[in-house]
């Protein structure tokens, strides 16, 4: 029973969030959406303890689009950072802004980035092109993320400075044109530094938050030191570059470790 306490606690956690908000805000969106949520999450975090080799893409396609397709595009909430500073300055604590606390500012006090590794609809396309693993070093570029962070909430600022007229509508827009944008840079930047996460390491102004939640992660893989024989097979398989082998929260790019678990599918022996 012991090791099927991960997923239960993971649908826990979405449902108390479910049902507190669809209690505090008389909302039964809330109650459907979260719990949707959860039960993907607890899903795929079940099929990888059943050691199915595509659990997490599992989980990553049934969250990823149901947000892009159900909530942006149907819905017509703006699930995008511009949207999160939408809701932000109009005062409202809806969709987009408890979107954010939940999956990228709070969350990841528990789950790191649980999120990137799980649901995220960017990575969703990104992790079906080839370069699965890095075949490049890192580059020193995660300076970018400030940048379009900065001109995220620019851009929303300047739309109600300007006291630019159906800003709703405009917020649609800038969702569809901000996801095709996106998709584009990080194909061209994944085939360019062979790296299918190279948007997420140097571009996605959402790192801007996850980082610094996620370095005080209450779920992180950890190293068992006696049974590790240093093989490095861990790292070589990280699509992050993680350094799992040190078990300190400054290990090398430890806020970037977004729960794939394949260091922990190829350990010879099964020390993480
Ligand atoms: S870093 Fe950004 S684009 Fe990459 S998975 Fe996380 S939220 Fe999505
Ligand atoms: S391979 Fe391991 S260390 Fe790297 S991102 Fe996945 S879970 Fe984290
Ligand atoms: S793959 Fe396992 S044994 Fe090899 S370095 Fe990593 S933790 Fe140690």
């Amino acid at each position: 029973m012991r090791k099927y306490l991960l997923p239960i606690m993971m649908l826990a956690i979405f449902e108390a969030v479910a049902v507190t908000l669809w209690l505090t805000k008389d909302n039964l969106f809330y109650l459907f959406n979260f719990s949707y949520i959860g039960i993907a999450i607890a899903l795929g975090v079940f099929l990888f303890i059943k050691n199915y080799k595509h659990a997490r893409r599992v989980v990553q396609l049934l969250v990823g689009l149901y947000m892009l397709v159900y909530l942006g595009l149907i819905s017509q909430e703006n699930m995008q950072i511009e949207g999160f500073w939408y809701y932000l300055f109009t005062g409202v604590f809806e969709a987009a802004t408890i979107h954010y606390a939940v999956a990228k500012i709070f969350g990841p006090l528990i789950f790191g980035r649980g999120w990137c590794g799980y649901a995220c609809w960017t990575a969703m396309v990104l992790d079906f092109l080839p370069y699965k693993t890095p075949k490049e070093p890192r580059r020193k570029l995660g300076f970018i993320r400030y940048i379009t962070f900065a001109a995220s909430l620019i851009f929303v600022a300047a739309l109600f400075l300007a006291h630019v007229g159906n800003i709703e509508k405009l917020m649609f827009w800038s969702f569809i044109i901000g996801n095709v944008l996106y998709y584009i840079v990080g194909i061209i930047l994944a085939y360019a530094f062979k790296d299918n996460r190279a948007f997420c390491k140097y571009i996605c102004p959402i790192t801007v938050f996850l980082k610094p939640m996620s370095y005080f992660a209450l779920i992180r893989i950890k190293c068992d030191k006696e049974k590790c024989i240093s093989c490095g097979k861990c790292k070589r398989v990280c699509p992050m570059d993680v350094d799992v082998t040190d078990n300190s929260r400054k290990r090398e790019n430890g806020t970037e470790c977004i729960l794939c678990m394949e260091c922990t599918k190829s350990c010879p022996k099964k020390a993480l």
